[in-house]
């Protein structure tokens, strides 16, 4: 009861407002004064809950519940505070509102950890502002390349290293976020599903087991630019007709891979530059994104290569230029098993039938993955809808992650039976 005030009045808090429903939903970018301030209301909460709190390197928020063996690797979990521009409240709130109440009520209730516990709210998660994703999660696993990330620009002009800069942190101490083996044992996260198959799968909750991570291709096509009324139809270079069924095929190929394999692909064209894009010019340019992903690297990097070749039958065929350039290429993550199956187990306990599923999105536990044993909790949310102002996930919902999170640290974090 008194958890449900406190988890409302929280997630608004998050949230910087008193009313959860806008028009404009929340923005509050990676390390921009929102997001910032933000962070600062989870620091004062994790305070008042009785937790140590420190900022690292990367601005990351790090609340530890100190023990007598406070010199053992901490139980870990967190996620995001930042939003895309007109997001949700949930996205990221929801993993690190979960969290610190979970924290919280153990508190409460007297529970004894044997190990530290720590909540973590990690900076700049989303990739919106700067093309870049989990930068404070990608700086405390040591995996963030500095010269590489620091001149990437938001829209107006600022670059990350100015952004990282302007909220009173070091460019060149940020590689000091990296933590070391020992200090963790274990890293879970809890997230909203951004999709509907909890809900249509009739359960209360989903463990994933992996995250999809995308393989992106940038597809340039050029033919000739000419007049639409004076250029007969047999003398053109039209490049939208030559590419027109290439978006086709990224659809339907993965469609057919999807059904012929144990795993599913998915591949969406989601971007598309037409030039000159005038009424009366035949398109002489275009240029494709394409987004494909699959927990199974091997199917997706086949698509990608059928991608290719079909590419180049078009541009035969239509007498036009085509390249393709791979802009992103990675492996997907591979989520401790065994954390999976004890989540599992700790839902069972309280009577939540689970999800065992797959991750289509990235999330700040896949850099934690590559050092720490990790587990993805995804609890519903409405109509699958997130990076969106109407994103939503209902109180009881959320309250039954707590619970999860609260028995799964039980399980962890004393050695005994109690
Ligand atoms: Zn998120």
């Amino acid at each position: 009861m008194g958890n449900e005030k406190w988890l409302e009045k929280t997630l608004k808090a998050f949230n910087l407002t008193d009313k959860l429903e806008q028009k404009n939903g929340f923005t509050r970018l990676g390390y921009s004064e929102d997001e910032w301030q933000s962070i600062g209301v989870f620091a004062e909460k994790a305070e008042s809950a009785g937790l140590n709190v420190r900022r690292d390197e990367a601005g990351n928020c790090i609340a530890r519940w100190e023990t007598d063996q406070d010199d053992k690797p901490a139980f870990a979990m967190g996620s995001h505070l930042d939003t895309v521009q007109n997001g949700g409240g949930y996205d990221g709130v929801a993993g690190v509102l979960c969290s610190l109440a979970a924290v919280k009520e153990l508190k409460e209730e007297g529970f004894q950890p044997d190990v530290p516990i720590e909540v973590i709210c990690f900076a700049s998660e989303e990739s919106s502002r700067f093309g870049i994703s989990t930068i404070g999660s990608k700086a405390m696993t040591g995996k963030l390349n500095t010269d590489q990330v620091k001149d990437m620009k938001d829209e107006s002009g600022i670059t990350v290293k100015e952004a990282v800069e302007g909220r009173g942190l070091e460019w060149n101490k940020i590689t000091g976020a990296q933590r070391p083996q020992n200090e963790i044992s274990q890293f879970i996260e809890l997230h909203i599903e951004q999709g509907v198959q909890i809900e249509e799968a009739g359960k209360k909750f989903g463990i994933a087991t992996a995250i999809a991570c995308p393989t992106r291709l940038n597809i340039k096509i050029e033919g000739k630019s000419s007049h639409t009324g004076t250029t007969p139809m047999g003398k053109r270079q039209d490049t939208l007709v030559a590419i027109a069924p290439l978006i086709t095929f990224v659809s339907e190929r993965a469609k057919e891979l999807s059904d012929e394999n144990e795993v599913p692909v998915v591949a969406t064209t989601s971007t598309m530059d037409l030039h000159p894009n005038k009424m009366t010019s035949i398109p002489g340019k275009v240029e494709l994104g394409i987004d494909i992903r699959s927990v199974d690297d091997q199917l997706k990097r086949g698509l990608a290569e059928e991608i290719e070749k079909e590419l180049q039958k078009l541009v035969d065929h239509y007498q036009v230029d085509g390249s393709v350039r791979k802009l992103v290429d990675e492996d997907s993550v591979l989520l401790d098993k065994e954390v999976a199956s004890k989540l599992q187990e700790a839902g069972d306990k309280l009577g939540y039938d689970c999800l065992v599923m797959e991750s289509g999105a990235g999330h700040d536990v896949m850099n934690m993955a590559s050092h720490w044993p990790t587990g993805l909790i995804f609890i519903p949310c409405r109509d699958g809808l997130s990076h969106h102002p109407d994103e939503y996930a209902s109180i009881e919902d959320l309250q039954i992650g707590i619970q999860i999170i609260k028995e799964y640290v039980k399980m962890e974090t004393t050695s005994g039976l109690v």
